[in-house]
């Protein structure tokens, strides 16, 4: 199995196919798992594997957000206790996802509004509401390895979308600088290789200038199409979709125009 060792505890699995990245804490009783993947098939199979290498059983499920390349395998862990955000919870809800063949539809057991720790022995990880990607989006952090899992609030080495319905990028801004403040080694994207704080730096500046010119350019009356070609000059090195960037700078540009005629 292709896996990257964060440390001798933590396993990222970046290239499950139409799956997020995947994250195993391998506690001393049992194994946790950082987002359920995407299909139904190739998960089963990846749990069994798992489970043999440990030799151990996946018990609880964290979900960094709701969608589907996180999520849609649920009902593989139905018989584990899945972990999220009340607000994820509703994300969920409002999609309304149907349940494929025989699968039973599997839902969050344990929610939580801001945050909840979770303690096996002396390892500790604490989940976090932040919102950001999705208004459900959480951060699970685990100070004993000095690792983070951000979900789709960081993609490594391509451009983070942030064009899906709930992204706010106000939260978001709040959210990289809260993981920065951290003490952490290791950052775990939702997707992409496993990277450090610089990475994560990068994108917090690209956000807070795309933020500025936004502003600056709405202030100035300009149209929307005249602010968003501003806003898409603003450099960030990374391989990047054209749809995902474009899909990003319309809905910040609609959240900022918002935020600007209500203020
Ligand atoms: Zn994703």
């Amino acid at each position: 199995m292709d896996y990257y060792k964060v440390h001798n505890n933590v396993l990222t699995f970046t290239s499950v196919e139409r799956s997020a990245n995947l994250t195993i804490y391998n506690l001393s009783s049992y194994l946790i798992l950082i987002d359920a993947g995407g299909r139904i098939a190739d998960m089963k199979k990846w749990r069994k594997e798992v489970e043999k290498i440990f030799e151990k059983k996946i018990k609880k499920v964290i979900l960094t957000h709701f969608h589907s390349d996180h999520t849609n395998s649920l009902p593989v862990f139905v018989d584990c206790e899945i972990i999220a955000s009340n607000q994820l919870v509703d994300n969920l809800k409002q999609v309304n996802r149907k349940t494929q063949d025989e699968h039973i539809l599997a839902l969050p057991d344990t929610a939580f509004d801001e945050s909840l720790l979770i303690k096996e022995e002396k390892t500790e990880l604490l989940i976090k509401h932040t919102g950001g990607h999705t208004s459900g989006s959480s951060y699970i952090y685990c100070p004993n390895y000095k690792v983070i899992n951000v979900g789709d609030n960081f993609f490594a080495n391509s451009y983070t979308w942030g064009g899906a319905k709930g992204a706010d990028p106000e939260s978001w801004i709040l959210a990289l600088k809260e993981y920065l403040s951290l003490e952490v080694d290791h950052i775990i994207p939702g997707h992409g290789p496993v990277c450090g704080k610089p990475e994560l730096e990068k994108w917090l500046k690209y956000i807070i200038e795309v933020k500025e010119v936004i502003l600056r350019e709405i202030k100035k009356e300009k149209i929307k199409d005249d602010v968003l070609e501003e806003a898409d000059r603003v450099i960030y090195d990374v391989p990047t979709q054209p749809f995902s960037k474009k899909s990003t700078l319309v809905s910040w540009y609609n959240h900022w125009k918002k935020q600007n005629l209500s203020s």
